[in-house]
């Protein structure tokens, strides 16, 4: 069942929530993959009726160009979600969601300002705005996000928190190519040598991570890693951080959990990824 309206929308999920059913949502943006998939899958587990939402959210794009070629295959997408299976594809039109006179944002600081909130300004305003939009429209119990976005999952899990918002935010594995590479609807976009080179991110930050484990400097492993990606072939490192993995602020305290991450350029595409530490 392929739903375009809100109206639509709300009337299946009205329909479930009357008959005591547990909703799920997985958000989207298309472009589906395994990643998105096993989402799908712990949503299919732990809920009654699962929606995944597939929606290309505009107010998250502070790149034009990078809004013009992300990738839209609203079909294949739909026949990989029947795999699942989830009971409902949400997936409107820009209008249905940004409807003339739309003036309401929700902003966020703290957790949502370093990192992808200092590189992609007003970015996580769009994802804390869509998020609520898409948790309201489909009056989900549980909302299932990747750690593949780390910081998004963080920001989303204190959105719900700050605005009292009845959902339970379920964080899930990230899900990867054989080599090592994270798994991510921009992956397409790269050459054949690029694809090549793209394990090379994760594979540089693993092992810094095992230095610092190991009782190497911080900024050493850090620096070591940034140098293996450009002598790969990555066109600019914009950032590798050791952060608290939970506020996102420098952190050189080891007893508490820490989350390395991870953005560059390779191909004219901008890669992340993140791991524990
Ligand atoms: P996107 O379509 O890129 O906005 O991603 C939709 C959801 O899928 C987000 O919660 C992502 O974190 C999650 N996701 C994307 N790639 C992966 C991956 N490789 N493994 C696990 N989750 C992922």
């Amino acid at each position: 069942m392929i739903l375009k309206t809100v109206d639509d929308l709300r009337a299946v999920a009205r329909g479930w929530r009357a008959a005591g059913e547990k909703i799920g949502v997985v958000p989207t943006m298309g472009a589906l993959h395994e990643g998105h998939l096993s989402l799908a899958r712990r949503a299919r587990q732990e809920c009654d009726r699962v929606i995944t939402t597939i929606f290309v959210n505009p107010k998250q794009f502070n790149n034009p160009d990078d809004l013009k070629k992300y990738p839209r295959t609203l079909e294949a997408d739909a026949e990989l979600l029947a795999t699942v299976p989830v009971d409902a594809i949400f997936a409107p039109p820009v209008d249905e969601v940004y409807p003339d006179g739309f003036i309401t944002t929700v902003t966020m600081q703290g957790v949502a300002t370093p990192l992808e909130g200092h590189m992609r300004p007003g970015h996580f305003d769009g994802v804390a705005t869509v998020v609520t939009k898409l948790f309201g429209m489909t009056m989900a119990d549980r909302g299932y996000f990747g750690q593949k976005d780390w910081q998004q999952l963080q920001v989303v899990l204190r959105l719900v928190r700050d605005l009292n918002i009845p959902v339970t935010v379920v964080g899930c594995e990230t899900i990867r190519e054989s080599d090592g590479l994270a798994m991510s609807s921009r992956n397409v976009r790269l050459t054949a040598e690029g694809r090549q080179k793209a394990p090379v991110l994760y594979a540089a930050i693993s092992r810094a991570a095992e230095d610092i484990r190991n009782g190497h400097a911080d900024r050493m492993a850090i620096r070591e890693a940034a140098e293996t990606m450009r002598e790969a072939g990555f066109e600019r490192v914009e950032y590798i951080e050791l952060r608290d993995a939970e506020t996102l602020m420098p952190s050189d305290d080891p007893r508490r959990p820490r989350r390395m991450l991870a953005a560059a350029w390779l191909d004219g595409v901008r890669l992340i990824d993140n791991i524990p530490v």
